[in-house]
């Protein structure tokens, strides 16, 4: 190798060190996102609008500030240093952010001393994510973990994503995509290069209830299904359980001969994660002051979720539920 070829690839590496995203967190010691113990990074962006989204933090592609309702002591010093005059009480305790006129200064959230002013969205370099995901490389070896990407979506973020997953490869690490699937395939495709696992969400079959419940039809993220497929990298498909929008036979029945089909002729179904909807999921929305767009139900009982693990055995799937 030449000098100049060595410098190059100093310079690409640095490159990729140096590339900036915004995260909502880092969990370490992840059990349910992909194999073995895995450090999980959370992307902040979404391009879908699920309407039982339990993680409203990771929809917006930027920093954002939410009152964290339980720590609020009535103090007022936000109002006091909030430059923008976006802060307003609905009632004692009760601070409440007018988006539009928010410039996201976070001088509240440095000014409350009770943490009730909570920043979502950090911006952070591949450098400083991958100094977090090496601290358990150990634990990935002897696991079979490594880093998972989450979000929100990652690939609202193409660019990160990509360097992400260069830098776990650069350090041996394995490396799994949590994805929606609704993405350009040219934009997802330079990432499947650098992936082990892709974790893919399948919410509803039906085109039109997909747009009703998501936002957005489904097509792009079944043949994006079919390409990852065809690409020969491993998937796991999860299907979240969502009370009388996706949990009829039908849908199931549909879902699973996707799923089969999709095995049969590529040979890359590590298995199937049902995700029964939770009712715990709209208390987040409350402590930050926000309305849950979904009607708060009963979780499921294990004898409503039976049948529908039956529905993916018959096809010869191997099931989880709960991820
Ligand atoms: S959010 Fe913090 S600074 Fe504002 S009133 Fe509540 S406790 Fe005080
Ligand atoms: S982030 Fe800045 S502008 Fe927004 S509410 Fe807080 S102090 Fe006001």
């Amino acid at each position: 190798m030449t000098k100049e070829q060595v410098a190059s690839e100093e310079n690409q590496v640095r490159n990729i060190e140096d590339q900036t995203g915004i995260i909502t967190n880092i969990q370490l010691f992840a059990i349910n996102d992909g194999p073995g113990i895995r450090t999980t990074v959370f992307l902040k962006g979404c391009r879908l609008n699920c309407r039982w989204c339990h993680n409203p933090e990771g929809n917006r592609r930027y920093p954002e500030v939410y009152p964290y309702l339980p720590n609020c002591n009535d103090c007022k010093a936000c109002i006091e240093v909030c430059p923008a005059g976006a802060i307003t009480f609905i009632e004692p305790g009760k601070p409440r952010i007018d988006k539009g006129l928010c410039i996201t200064c976070m001088q509240c959230v440095d000014a409350c001393l009770y943490e009730a002013m909570v920043c979502w969205g950090k911006i952070v370099t591949v450098a400083e994510v991958m100094e977090e995901v090496e601290k358990d490389k150990l634990f990935y070896k002897n696991s079979g973990g490594g880093m998972t990407v989450s979000g929100g979506e990652p690939l609202t973020q193409p660019e990160f994503v990509l360097a992400l997953m260069k830098a776990a490869k650069g350090r041996e690490i394995g490396t799994a995509l949590d994805t929606c699937g609704y993405a350009k395939w040219e934009v997802m495709e330079p990432v499947l290069e650098w992936t082990d696992l892709v974790l893919l969400d399948l919410k509803h079959m039906d085109p039109q209830a997909h747009k009703d419940f998501c936002g957005t039809t489904n097509e792009l993220i079944l043949e994006n299904a079919k390409r990852i497929a065809a690409k020969g990298i491993r998937m796991r498909i999860r299907v979240p359980v969502i009370p009388n929008r996706n949990d009829t036979k039908e849908n199931m029945e549909k879902t699973a001969a996707f799923i089969e089909q999709l095995d049969e002729q590529y040979n890359v179904i590590d298995g199937v994660d049902l995700l029964p909807y939770h009712p715990y999921a709209g208390a987040k929305y409350r402590v930050f002051g926000l309305d849950y767009p979904f009607p708060m139900g009963e979780g499921y009982s294990d004898e409503q979720i039976e049948p529908m693990v039956g529905v993916f055995c018959d096809h010869g799937l191997d099931v989880t539920v709960g991820g």
